[in-house]
């Protein structure tokens, strides 16, 4: 269904987003090869008119219900023939019905879970941007998309490299260990102290990636390095003991996996999130994506150094949860979404989203959770308490 000489229909979920516009640029370049089927945003609708002008999906899909009549009028207005949709249920349906073979998950956060996930039961190819699906539920998601055949493609740069390493690999035990790289973001090289009065501007300017908002702010604690700590170990099943960190500020090594033999393969490439992409609607041929090659001549040094958990306790936080397993990681997760969308709306300083996410987590103990249930119900638990201590915060400053 998805070899080069079939037309693979593709849903971008979270089209107007940093990843949406990637995938949407690789699919345009293959017209032959790939059609954007649906597309999907969650309350921008004036940017998803505008891609629905360009790419002339069947459907489009706004994930607030009270901007329906705006899709649809919009869509009549520009007399495009695609059909409106509102609501996440739409969504669901969308990633498992036969509108696609495709699902490019790149809602961002815990709002991404569902849709993902019905796309797994569905047995869809699945491209996965949105990490915090499988922090929050990655066992139930691996299992789903197993039992159903649906194939997982990591699009989060380290993890789409790890996979292209794993290539080699002929059973599991053939890795020794894998070693993810971090850019550091914006403050690497800064103590704790000189952390106090950073700002969400500053926050938000990655030195190597142009990313949506949050998952910048996220780099920038380096809990987004956490979350793909969490996420390495459901998609690779590899315990946290086997699975490492390194500061790489080039952002030219995405990561490495070593073998049991020695070995150490890498892949590099410009920071683009095209490549990616590319691999993933792709897979398994390889398809032009608009990224250069990568000229070490000119780029001249690759540098590497030990992440700084004193500075960024968010990585040490992330690695607890993954240790502690049941609940903690969708508590973790939970916490600091609600922390970071706090920080970039000035309500709380930088320093607070690692003690508010350690607050969550020493209210709520971990515990087993085996059912999404249970998963949905610590992530709702770990947002009211997370929300209720920066209000508390707030009234008394
Ligand atoms: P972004 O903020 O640029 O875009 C987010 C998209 O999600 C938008 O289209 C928005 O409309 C949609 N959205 C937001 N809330 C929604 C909701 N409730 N329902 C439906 N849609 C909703 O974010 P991004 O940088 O593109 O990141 C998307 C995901 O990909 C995140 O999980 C992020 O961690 C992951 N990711 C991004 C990058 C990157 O380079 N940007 C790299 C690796 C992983
Ligand atoms: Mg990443």
């Amino acid at each position: 269904m998805t070899s080069g000489n079939t037309l693979q229909r593709v849903a971008v979920f979270g089209a107007t987003g940093s990843i949406g516009a990637s995938a949407l640029d690789v699919i345009a370049r293959h017209p032959r090869r790939l059609q954007a089927s649906v597309l999907a945003a969650g309350s921008q609708v004036e940017a998803l008119l505008d891609l629905c002008q360009r790419h002339r999906p069947r459907h489009a899909v706004i994930a607030r219900g009270d901007l329906f009549p705006a899709l649809r009028d919009g869509l009549r207005e520009r007399g495009l023939e695609t059909e409106a949709h509102a609501g996440m249920g739409a969504l669901d349906d969308l990633a498992s019905g036969n509108a696609c073979d495709t699902v490019v998950a790149a809602i961002v956060g815990a709002a991404g879970l569902s849709s993902t996930l019905a796309a797994a039961r569905a047995g869809k190819r699945l491209l996965l941007a949105n990490k915090e699906s499988l922090v929050l539920a990655g066992e139930l998601m691996t299992r789903a998309a197993d039992a159903a055949g649906a194939d997982i493609i990591p699009i989060d740069s380290e993890h789409n490299a790890i996979f292209q390493c794993l290539r080699s690999r002929q059973a599991k035990d053939d890795v020794r260990r894998i070693v993810l790289t971090a850019s550091g973001g914006p403050f690497r090289g800064r103590r704790r102290a000189e952390l106090e009065d950073v700002t969400p501007e500053q926050a938000v300017a990655h030195p190597k990636w142009s990313m949506g908002p949050k998952i910048s702010v996220d780099s920038a604690t380096l809990m987004n390095k956490g979350l793909e700590l969490i996420e390495a170990h459901h998609l690779f099943d590899l315990s946290g003991e086997r699975l490492g960190v390194l500061v790489h500020p080039q952002s030219l090594v995405h990561s490495l996996v070593e073998f049991v033999d020695g070995s150490t393969l890498a892949q590099l490439g410009l920071p683009d999130m095209r490549t990616a992409l590319a691999v993933g609607l792709g897979w398994p041929d390889r398809i032009d994506s608009g990224v250069a090659g990568l000229d070490l001549l000119t780029q001249g040094r690759l540098d590497f150094e030990a992440p700084d958990t004193d500075a960024f306790p968010c990585l040490r936080l992330a690695c607890e949860a993954l240790e502690a397993g049941g609940t903690a990681p969708a508590i973790l997760n939970a916490a600091n979404e609600v922390a970071v969308s706090a920080f970039l709306q000035g309500k709380i300083r930088f320093l607070s989203i690692p003690a508010l996410v350690e607050d969550a987590l020493a209210a709520l103990p971990a515990a087993p959770a085996d059912s999404l249930e249970m998963l949905l119900e610590a992530d709702a638990r770990a947002r009211r308490i997370t929300e209720t201590t920066i209000a508390g915060r707030a009234a008394r400053a």
